[in-house]
């Protein structure tokens, strides 16, 4: 999967997906980040890239050319395909960016961010590229390079090859629309703390129903906003009501 970052900051996004799980799938080139600076398209003598807003206001405003220029690079790095690939413009006014939205991402074979800076980006480049805008949460950031690292991050660990074979994006936070139940490792005592004896009984069907009780119950502590969306079995459900008594 091939994702394309255009950033006033591609030394930021390629430090940040070059290390760990991504690193490595970056190197066994199961997936390719390829960052381009938009400054490099400006047509502005001195290098500029932003300028006052129309109508007055606070900060500066990214201009369209440079952007606008900085996709017809990439569309010619990415050549001729069948589709025309999503375009993502990272923005806290867009839909709110979630594993539903990486599953249906993770199915791309290209996608190309566009990360704004200071007040944001000229209305007009948004129409031009036909952007998405997503979002990475209700707040605001300074720019959309994090946003960018953080959806790479999330949508290539679905891509198959990028996690090893001890690591997993089945059963985990977000599965079934339930958060992922208690995790313990060794020493089976610490500070006085003891893992569940449940977990330490070898007897693998109840270990999977006290995890799936777990996770029930974590998720209507915490995330009770999830159950409406719940994939349960009718002993969960009931599972579930008799907590909600
Ligand atoms: N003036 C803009 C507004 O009110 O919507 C905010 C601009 S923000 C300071 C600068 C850039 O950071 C944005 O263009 C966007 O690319 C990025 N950004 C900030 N917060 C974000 C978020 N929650 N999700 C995704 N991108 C974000």
């Amino acid at each position: 999967m091939n994702f394309y970052v255009m950033t006033l900051f591609p030394e930021m996004i390629m430090e940040g997906i070059g290390v760990s799980i991504t690193g490595r799938a970056l190197q066994k080139e199961i997936i390719k980040v390829k960052a381009f600076d938009i400054r490099e398209y400006t047509n502005e003598k001195h290098g500029h890239v932003d300028d006052y807003p129309y109508g007055g206001g606070a900060g500066m405003e990214m201009q369209a050319q440079p952007i606008c220029d900085c996709y017809d690079a990439v569309m010619r790095e990415i050549g001729e395909k069948e589709k025309k690939p999503r375009v993502i413009y990272l923005t806290p006014q867009g839909k709110v960016f979630n594993q539903n939205l990486a599953r249906e991402y993770a199915e791309e074979e290209d996608i190309i961010f566009l990360c704004g800076h200071y007040e944001g980006v000229d209305e007009r480049a948004l129409e031009l590229l036909q952007t998405e805008n997503v979002s990475v949460g209700d707040y605001v950031l300074t720019g959309g390079e994090l946003p960018a690292m953080l959806m790479i991050d999330c949508i290539s660990r679905l891509v198959p090859g990028v996690l090893g074979k001890d690591e997993s994006a089945d059963i985990e936070t977000f599965h079934d629309n339930l958060l992922e139940y208690p995790q313990y490792t060794r020493p089976p005592e610490y500070k006085g703390l003891k893992v569940p004896d449940i977990l330490l009984s070898g007897h693998h069907a109840n270990v999977e129903k006290w995890r799936r009780e777990q996770s029930i119950e974590r998720t209507l502590r915490v995330r009770p906003d999830l159950l409406p969306e719940a994939k349960l079995s009718d002993k969960e459900r009931k599972y579930l009501e008799g907590l909600l008594k």
